[in-house]
Formats: C-alpha cells, sequence, structure tokens
C-alpha cells in the first residue's frame, strides 16, 4: 500500500499548506519595508496568540534560544534559581542554569508525573531569583499545573516565573498576564504548524527589569538588545525571513478559526487538541494499553506505555515502514519504553482515527497477541460524540 508521510511527533508537527506557499515565495531583504511590515503584523499576532499585554519577541532560533536566553537574561552566576523537572525538557532547564553558573535547586518528580506543590511551596524561598518549568513535559505527556505553581511564585515579590510553553501554547490554556508569568515561550516547529526555526516569548515589565542588573554573558540572545530593534520594526540580526512569512499564513488561519478574532481561534485550537487528546487517550485503553502520564495527561501529547513483550522502537519503526506515520519513541533512558502521539497544531479527525487505526495493526502485530479490531477507533468515536464538540 501507498506510505504518506506523516507526522505524530510532538515537534517537528504537520505543516499548514498556506503556511508553505507563503514561506515559498517569500524574497523580501529583511532591512525594507515590506518586511518591517510583515514583522509588525507577526509581533501584534504572535501578541495576541498568546494572550498577553506584555512585549514579544521572536527570535531566529529554536525553541531551546529562547530557553537559554531566558537564563542568560535574568540570571548572573551564582543567582540561586529552582527548576521543577519531571523529564528531559526540565532537565534541559537544570542544565542551561548551571552552564551560566546558578546554584540550581530542584523539585523533582518521577517521569510521567507532576510536583507535589507542597513541595514547591517548601523549597520557595525568597532568595530564588528565577523558578523554571514546562507547561507540558513533552518527554512524558504529562501536564503541569502551571497556575497553581503561579500562585506559589506570586506570593514573593522578586522572584521570576519561566515557563516552557513551547508544546503549551496552542494546546493548554495558559492565562499569562493573570497568573503573572514572567517569561513564556513557544516555538514554531508545535502549535504554529510551521518547519522549525523561529521561537517566540512574552516577556514580562518585572523580567526587563531584571535584565538592567544581570551579569550573565550574552550575545546573540541578548533580549534587550532585540527589544530595541523590535521598536524599529527590525531585527538585531538576519531573522528567518521565509519564516516569518509562514508564521504569518498561520497565525491568519488561527484567526480565521476563530472567525476572525485570533484568541478565539487559539482557544479553538486548544479544543481541538484536548478533543485529539481525549479520543487517543480512549483508544489506547481501550486496546489495553497503559498511558505513561495517566494522572495528569496533557492535550499537546498522548506517551503510551509500550506493552510487555513490544519495545516501543520496534512499535515506532512498525508505524514508519508499514505506514509512513512518524510516532516519538521515548527520549534518552525512557527509549524502548514508551511512544507519543502528539496533537499540537494541525491535527483533524481523520488523523486521529487513522493513527489508532494503524495503532492495532502495529499492536497485533508488534505483541503477537490478538487485538479485537476496531476497539480503539470506535472508542475513539464514542469519546468523540460525547465530548459533543466540534
Ligand atoms: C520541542 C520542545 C523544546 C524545544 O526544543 P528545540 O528542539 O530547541 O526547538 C523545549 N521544550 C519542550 C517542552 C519541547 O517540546
Amino acid at each position: 500500500m501507498l506510505k504518506k508521510n506523516r507526522l505524530f511527533t510532538p515537534g517537528p508537527t504537520p505543516l499548514l499548506p498556506a503556511a508553505q506557499i507563503a514561506m515559498a515565495s517569500y524574497g523580501a531583504h529583511h532591512r525594507t519595508a515590506e518586511f518591517r511590515a510583515l514583522f509588525t503584523r507577526v509581533l501584534a499576532d504572535v501578541k495576541e496568540f498568546i494572550g498577553t499585554q506584555n512585549d514579544v519577541l521572536v527570535l531566529t532560533s529554536s525553541g531551546t534560544g529562547f530557553m537559554e536566553a531566558s537564563v542568560s537574561n535574568l540570571t548572573s552566576p551564582g543567582d540561586r534559581v529552582l527548576v521543577l523537572t519531571a523529564g528531559k525538557f526540565g532537565e534541559r532547564w537544570t542544565a542551561l542554569a548551571k552552564a551560566f553558573g546558578c546554584v540550581v535547586e530542584t523539585v523533582t518528580a518521577p517521569y510521567g508525573e507532576t510536583f507535589s506543590l507542597d513541595e514547591v511551596g517548601r523549597k520557595l524561598t525568597p532568595e530564588i531569583r528565577c523558578v523554571y518549568v514546562q507547561a507540558t513535559e513533552s518527554s512524558t505527556g504529562a501536564r503541569h499545573d502551571v497556575e497553581a505553581i503561579a500562585k506559589l511564585v506570586r506570593a514573593l515579590p522578586d522572584t521570576l516565573l519561566i515557563v516552557d510553553g513551547i508544546t503549551g501554547l496552542g494546546t493548554t490554556h495558559l492565562d499569562v498576564d493573570a497568573w503573572g508569568i514572567d517569561v513564556i515561550i513557544g516555538g514554531s516547529q508545535k502549535a504554529l504548524m510551521i518547519p522549525p526555526g523561529l521561537a517566540y516569548g512574552a516577556i514580562s515589565e518585572r523580567a526587563w527589569q531584571r535584565m538592567e542588573t544581570t551579569k550573565s554573558p550574552r550575545f546573540y540572545f541578548d533580549l534587550r538588545k532585540e527589544r530595541k530593534s523590535a521598536a524599529k520594526a527590525e531585527t538585531a540580526y538576519t531573522p528567518a525571513t521565509s519564516l516569518f512569512a509562514g508564521l504569518a499564513a498561520a497565525l491568519d488561519y488561527v484567526r480565521q478559526l476563530g472567525e476572525g478574532n485570533l484568541a478565539a481561534g487559539r482557544d479553538t485550537l486548544i479544543a481541538n487538541a484536548e478533543l485529539c487528546a481525549a479520543m487517543t487517550r480512549a483508544g489506547v485503553e481501550a486496546l489495553g494499553l497503559k498511558l505513561f502520564a495517566p494522572k495528569s495527561p496533557a492535550a499537546a501529547l498522548t506517551a503510551v506505555t509500550a506493552p510487555t513483550g513490544a519495545d516501543s522502537t520496534t512499535i515506532c519503526k512498525r508505524f514508519r515502514e508499514q505506514f509512513g506515520a512518524v510516532v516519538a519513541n521515548g527520549q534518552a533512558e525512557m527509549k524502548g519504553q514508551l511512544f507519543r502521539i502528539a496533537h499540537i497544531g494541525y491535527y483533524d479527525y481523520l488523523d486521529t482515527v487513522g493513527v489508532l487505526a494503524a495503532l492495532e495493526q502495529v499492536i497485533a502485530e508488534t505483541t503477537g497477541q490478538a487485538v479485537e479490531f476496531g476497539c480503539a477507533v470506535r472508542a475513539a468515536q464514542e469519546a468523540y460524540k460525547s465530548l459533543g464538540l466540534r
């Protein structure tokens, strides 16, 4: 049978056709009125997409570049910071903060789980300069309670909260300004449906003030310099111009989803991810498989524990070779133990039902056990019907 290349990975995600066309035809120089107009429009739309009054920036880098900027711009060597970590992306915060000489305290949760808020509260002392966390931990499929964490952090006047929302934005409700998130970060290859290469984020006034006194080295990711350039509708260095054109088209699409209202379109995208995730969880459980993060599952992706007798590396290989579907294996020490199906961005009903139908075949063939064909698909259809969302 033919195989269409389909991404079910939590980044990169499927590309929006309108964005692909916009990228292919864009050739403007970045120091021109044409690009300045595009850039201005993109910044305004990103601001609406995030849902914030804070200044936003779009950097030419992968998401990790903005994560690095949130350490290098907001800390000085020797600063005490708190990292909440329950997976590979949480561990990235720890490694980054250590690379810039911070004294790193952590609250950890086992892979697949989320933090004890009591423990977060105990570790949060006024000496903590910054708290770093993920909204959704893409390596385990767990969702963290950013609202509750923000409430704890906001009780301290001088502690900044930095949220990696790279798979959270566009899949999860995050009220950045009301909750008091100082920096929130997104990436182009996730809910915004374009290729990797842009990172975006919103930065609070409190965080801008912090940058006046911090001393960690920075150059390419000097956010104050980018802010100055952005005030003139420019970037400090050469931006990925065609990705900006793609981003503008993607944000137009989100606005169309909201019938002219970008924030409403973003909420539609979030509801879509929630529905795809609910259908997928129902299908996976109907097949007798176990969710890797059952207590606090993210809408961004569903992580599934490999069944006994089957390695998730074999499961992912089978998906790819038999169906052209790229499902993500576990990362690092989780490799072989779990596989991940994403719901971030441009996925619909047929994608969701289709990947579950393929999963039935893959499980039957990799475990050698009897599978009742249609059971996962049926459970997903029932979830779709009972949730009543469209
Ligand atoms: C994808 C992702 C990142 C960023 O990774 P890059 O490869 O640098 O774009 C960071 N955090 C989370 C939670 C992610 O899913």
